[in-house]
């Protein structure tokens, strides 16, 4: 049976949640019995995101092939079951890097490339090849439709429709419909010219995804349905809700699931769901509350830690928690100890991020050695790890300069160094060592106990490494090396034995975690950040009430 295709489409504004929505949709064929593949296409020219600032573009989400991909593409992947990789997200700039190699090549026989059909084409081909295997492939187009650059995009589905029929193929569209305060009223204008804008060059929705504030009533249902040329079911309110994982029980309600199999002429199986409800109730029922820092050179812009974000939920709810997540600026702890002590006592545990670049990293230092000193709870993730590293040499083996070469290529001390492999290599784009690599753990460590296992598989994104010469006097100190690549070449989990939760990974954990696997190295940390923060409440109440008795204690007179 070849592949149905849904193609999602966003109108009026961006960021209404496309991705979420695409991913939600493949949640719900998938309990379905279905199984889908899921895919992106983003119209700007950068080749991949992986050079694009995480401060304007969002995170780059990592593949296991080692792609640098859209943060769609881990929505996918937590949602769905979906194995991604480079073939699941293209931009323009990759697709034209492809023919540009082809006119190159003399592939294309003398002929004028253009537009239609060679760009569409490409496109087309990229669109079947992630369809091979599955029964419905979900194409998210990015950008907004009225943007000069996703014509070629549309164009292309369009064609699609022409090719295989209605019976394969759907097109979903994302729009908004805002209520104006002013007039209590939601207006559904803006979806009528979007829709509008989308016929224009023939593409007629069948199915309209409305964000929303609110339920839309069934004569606003009707009124968009009429104007639209679409059923008055496929008008759906994609209301705003406060956890991402109600977005397929909210779909599911509106009967998205049910007409989608419908348009596809698809079996339609009963769906189960228990355990995202499972999961929402845990969301709004938290026995009790972690709160978590996350020490890093910004204050987190939008989506720049998206996965981070996630798998640090996903942790919490494991042990049915509910999460504060607190941003701390680095910059803000480079005076020391006693800025640690104003600004990081009431978290339950510390975490420094993954990162690039100099700034913030002497603050982060000093929350390291904050975390270490006072026993709390440390996650330190890629740059997170090489810091931990940096601060043991520092401050416990004795080695006041060390540094990573990143900051400082003039330390007598590189205990962090420029990957030997990548020594000479100026390039920037895709020039990381890049996606899954086997890790072998040491029997007996924490990191071995959390896993449960020997070998894992965990994704990278970096440019520096451990330098094995500092293996001895750093392991001599005390640090221990939990995990290395199965030929010893690089280490890529560090622990500090004689503390209860001191975890560094070279990796990113953070991109395999998903609400119904929570990753073992989050629901630990997160774990063990509950309990160190039940012990720090009672021991700050103590402390009061002792404080209350005996205040001659305190030097009050
Ligand atoms: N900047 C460090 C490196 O390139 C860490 C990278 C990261 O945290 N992803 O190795």
């Amino acid at each position: 049976m070849s592949a149905k295709y849904i193609f999602v489409t966003g109108g009026v504004v961006s960021s209404l949640g496309k991705g979420l929505a695409a991913a939600s949709i493949g949640c719900l064929l998938e309990s379905r019995g279905l199984k889908v593949n899921l895919m992106k296409f983003d119209p700007y020219l950068n080749v991949d995101p992986g050079t694009m600032s995480p401060f304007q573009h969002g995170e780059v989400f990592v593949t296991d092939d080692g792609a640098e991909t859209d943060l769609d593409l881990g929505h996918y992947e937590r949602f769905t079951h979906a194995k991604l990789s480079r073939d699941n997200n293209w931009t323009t700039g990759r697709i034209y890097e492809q023919i540009i190699a082809k006119e190159r090549r003399g592939d294309y026989l003398g002929k004028t490339v253009q537009v239609i059909p060679h760009v569409t084409n490409e496109i087309k081909a990229a669109m079947k090849k992630v369809a091979q295997d599955v029964d419905v492939a979900i194409v998210e187009i990015g950008g907004t439709v009225g943007d000069i650059e996703s014509l070629p995009f549309l164009e292309a589905i369009r064609q699609m429709r022409q090719e295989l029929g209605r019976e394969h193929t759907l097109f979903m569209h994302v729009t908004l419909v805002p209520f104006i305060a002013a007039a209590q009223e939601l207006k559904t204008k803006p979806t009528q010219h979007s829709v509008k804008e989308l016929l224009s060059i023939g593409i007629q929705p069948d199915i309209l995804l409305c964000r929303t504030d609110r339920f839309l009533s069934k004569e606003i249902k009707s009124k968009i349905a009429l104007f639209c040329n679409v059923e008055d079911e496929a008008v759906i309110t994609a209301k705003d809700v406060a956890s991402i994982y109600e977005v397929p029980l909210v779909l599911s309600n509106e009967g998205v699931d049910t007409l989608v199999l419908r348009y596809l002429h698809l079996e339609p199986k009963d769906h189960d769901l228990k355990e995202w409800e499972e999961i929402v109730r845990r969301v709004y029922n938290p026995k009790a509350e972690v709160t978590i820092a996350i020490v890093g050179k910004y204050v987190e812009y939008e989506d720049s830690y998206k996965s981070l974000k996630e798998a640090l939920v996903h942790g919490a709810l494991a042990h049915n928690l509910k999460l504060t997540l607190n941003w701390v600026e680095a910059e803000g702890l480079e005076s020391g100890q006693r800025a640690c002590k104003e600004q990081l006592p009431d978290y339950d545990g510390i975490l420094v991020p993954g990162g690039f670049g100099k700034r913030g990293i002497e603050g982060m230092l000093q929350a390291i050695r904050y975390a270490r000193e006072n026993k709390v709870p440390y996650f330190g993730i890629c740059l997170g790890m090489q810091t931990a590293c940096v601060e043991y040499a520092r401050n416990v083996a004795g080695l006041a300069e060390a540094n990573s070469s990143e900051f400082n290529p003039a330390t007598p001390h590189r205990v962090i160094y420029k990957l030997r492999e990548l020594r000479g290599v100026e390039e920037l784009g895709g020039t990381m060592r890049l996606g899954a690599w086997t890790c072998k753990l040491e029997p007996g460590t924490l990191a071995h106990k959390i896993y449960g296992a020997l070998e894992i598989s965990e994704r990278h994104r970096h440019r520096y490494e451990f330098n094995r010469e500092y293996e001895e006097p750093l392991t001599a100190a005390g640090l221990r090396i939990s995990g290395s690549t199965p030929d010893g070449t690089y280490v890529e989990m560090i622990e500090l034995p004689d503390h209860p939760h001191f975890i560094g990974c070279q990796f990113h954990p953070e991109f395999k975690s998903k609400p119904l696997e929570p990753h073992p190295l989050f629901k630990s940390f997160v774990g063990a950040a509950y309990e160190y923060g039940v012990k720090r409440r009672a021991d700050k109440a103590a402390a009061e009430i002792e404080m209350f008795h005996r205040p001659e204690k305190v030097g009050r007179r």
